[in-house]
């Protein structure tokens, strides 16, 4: 499988401030903000894409949405945010390690994303 930024952004080797960090993933702001608040929270295993998720990756998927609710409150943001996966090329996908875009801080009904 190849490697990608976010893996090294998991692993560390390229320094990042993580908003959020455990033994399963990490939060990041979006280089490229889409929403005044644009975080990425990202697993450290290295799924490419949300349908190469497979059983064994349940709890770790259970674990990211209640850490997207954690950091979205931490952020100021829980009771008003956006969950957004790309899947894919045709999803829009970039990066082809599965993270999670948690984006807020204006109305959603209006945003493009
Ligand atoms: O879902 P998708 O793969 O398109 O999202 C990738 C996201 O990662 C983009 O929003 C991009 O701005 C962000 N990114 C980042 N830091 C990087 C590379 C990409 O925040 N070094």
């Amino acid at each position: 499988m190849s490697d990608t930024i976010f893996g090294k952004i998991t692993r560390g080797e390229i320094p990042s401030d993580f908003l959020y960090e455990d033994d399963q993933c990490v939060v990041i702001r979006d280089i490229s903000p889409q929403a005044p608040t644009h975080v990425l929270v990202i697993p450290r295993t290295p799924i490419p894409r949300l349908v190469d998720a497979d059983v064994e990756h349940q709890a770790l998927l259970g674990h990211l949405m209640l850490v997207v609710g954690r950091v979205a409150q931490q952020l100021g943001v829980g009771d008003g945010f956006r969950l957004v996966v790309n899947n894919g090329e045709d999803g829009g996908q970039t990066v082809f390690h599965l993270h999670l875009h948690i984006l807020a801080g204006q109305p959603m009904d209006e945003a493009d994303t």
